[in-house]
């Protein structure tokens, strides 16, 4: 693995700026690959799969320095509104989930007084702050569909309703038809006109 440095140097070209989420998001990836044991995410990309559970700064920094990302299936954003991610090895079914400790702003705050801005303390402080002081992490376990996986779909059916395809058994049985997840009643969007 690169060392921070390196990382955020990456990550200043593909964010678009340097953050307290991008410190976070490489720190816990590379805490969650290291209780894995993969020290090279490159060579492992086939085997990796990570868990996203926000859709914020850091989730860029953690697919930077795993190398997984939603094209290649190989990341899975579930909406939980916390700051963690779950890494796991598909191969051995180890899965490590590493969560930001919530106390680490206060702390932050108490190791830059004098700044009295949060959020260059937590920039410069979750750089060297302990990762157990930053980090609350457990061993898990993982269900993963083999509709999941990354690589190709094995199914695709048509919606009754709509005539949309739908791949990857994303599908609903309603009443005996087979329904795509808008046309059961399960879409972020109306059709409109
Ligand atoms: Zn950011
Ligand atoms: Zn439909």
């Amino acid at each position: 693995m690169k060392t921070l440095d390196e990382y955020l140097e990456l990550a200043l070209q593909s964010h678009g700026h340097l953050c307290p989420g991008q410190v976070l998001g490489i720190r816990m990836a590379v805490r969650g690959l290291r209780e894995l044991g993969i020290d090279d995410p490159q060579e492992h990309r086939k085997k990796l799969m990570t868990f996203v559970e926000i859709d914020r700064c850091a989730t860029d920094a953690v697919t930077l320095v795993t190398g997984c990302r939603l094209g290649k299936r190989s990341l899975k954003f579930v909406d939980y509104g916390k700051v963690a991610a779950t890494f796991a090895d598909l191969q051995t079914g180890r899965a490590v989930r590493v969560l930001a400790r919530d106390d680490s702003r206060e702390k932050a705050k108490a190791m830059f007084p004098h700044w009295n801005d949060p959020y260059r303390q937590q920039f410069e402080a979750y750089k060297v702050m302990p990762e157990d002081e930053l980090f609350a992490v457990r061993r898990v376990r993982v269900k993963i569909n083999e509709n999941d996986l990354p690589g190709g779909f094995h199914q695709r059916v048509m919606c009754e309703c709509c005539g949309e395809g739908i791949n990857g058994g994303r599908e609903r049985q309603v009443n005996g038809r087979i329904l795509c997840r808008p046309c059961a009643g399960d879409g972020y969007y109306e059709a409109k006109g």
